[in-house]
């Protein structure tokens, strides 16, 4: 008797967790579900938050590690904190400052001081802002310091989860446009490979396609928030993405993202997701499936 119970209890306990994967994303903004038992899912879970004209990307990975990618203007950065603090992490394993302007790094200094803080990494790129100098700052007065981040770099690569990072960006070692030295990472889960352009611009991408670099992905953030300076005719094929994200703030200066740039994704097979119309966008995969959730709006 005793045993037909523990079965019972062992067959609730496996339908419970069966229904941890990516359906535990709804429950939790939701409100359903505490922040705990969020993280104890084992999907790669990424946010691309609104933070107006901007990028920022946190990253919850299969092991319960966290990454993320820019913090927006001082401004946005805010919606960045605030989303960390409730999804209830307090430590952010890998920061990438992907370029040193100010919509990707403006607000990593106040991320800094709110969590604790692993292993960070910008490219070996410099400028004389003070928001720049304020982050430089702020890193040194919490006794950390910045890896340079340079193409063939691995962040982690995990057997046990299957999963790994990828730095496949700055190619050189010298660009004239800093958008050119962003941080281009790849992360893959399984079956399932994520593509984070930062700004790289047409340059930076013939340099990835002549290097031979594995492009293909089914997710890729869109380089320089959907400009005209990014996403050349051969990389949006080359990456065959079934999802690419256009962070960028409503009615900006920069007329951002191009209409045309925005057809070429369409045309090559890609759903558009843009943060000035979805708010946060989730994307949840468990190496296999995706899904994806707007905040505002169905995707
Ligand atoms: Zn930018």
């Amino acid at each position: 008797m005793k045993y037909k119970r523990l079965t019972a209890l062992v067959l609730v306990i496996a339908v419970l967790f069966s229904f941890c994967s990516c359906d535990t994303l709804n429950q939790f903004f939701e409100n359903d579900l505490d922040a705990e038992s969020r993280i104890d899912s084992d999907d790669l879970i990424s946010h691309f938050i609104d933070v107006g004209q901007g990028d920022s990307e946190f990253i919850e990975l299969p092991d319960g590690k966290t990454m993320l990618i820019d913090a927006g203007t001082r401004e946005g950065g805010n919606n960045t904190i605030r989303l960390i603090k409730k999804l209830g992490y307090r430590k952010i394993d890998y920061l990438i400052g992907t370029h040193p302007h100010s919509d990707h790094i403006g607000g990593l200094a106040d991320v800094i001081k709110a969590f604790d803080i692993g292993t960070i990494y910008m490219p070996d790129a410099e400028t004389q802002t003070s928001t720049y100098e304020y982050l430089l700052k702020t890193i040194k007065n919490k006794n950390k310091k910045i890896k340079k981040a340079k193409a063939g770099m691995r962040i982690i690569s995990s057997e046990e989860f299957d999963y790994s990072a990828d730095i496949l960006a700055p190619v050189s070692d010298s660009y004239e446009s800093l958008n050119n030295y962003s941080v281009v990472i790849m992360l893959r889960y399984k079956n399932r490979r994520l593509l984070y352009m930062g700004d790289a611009e047409a340059l930076a991408e013939k340099e990835l396609a002549d290097n031979n670099t594995d492009l293909s992905a089914d997710v890729v953030k869109v380089g320089h928030h959907g400009s005209n300076s990014s996403s050349s005719d051969a990389f949006v094929k080359k990456t065959g993405a079934s999802y690419a994200v256009i962070s960028v703030g409503k009615d900006n200066d920069y007329y951002h993202p191009h209409s045309k740039i925005v057809k070429r994704w369409k045309n090559a097979g890609a759903s558009v997701l843009r943060t000035d119309l979805c708010g946060n966008i989730t994307i949840c995969t468990d190496g296999n499936a995706i899904s994806v959730k707007c905040e505002k709006q169905e995707a």
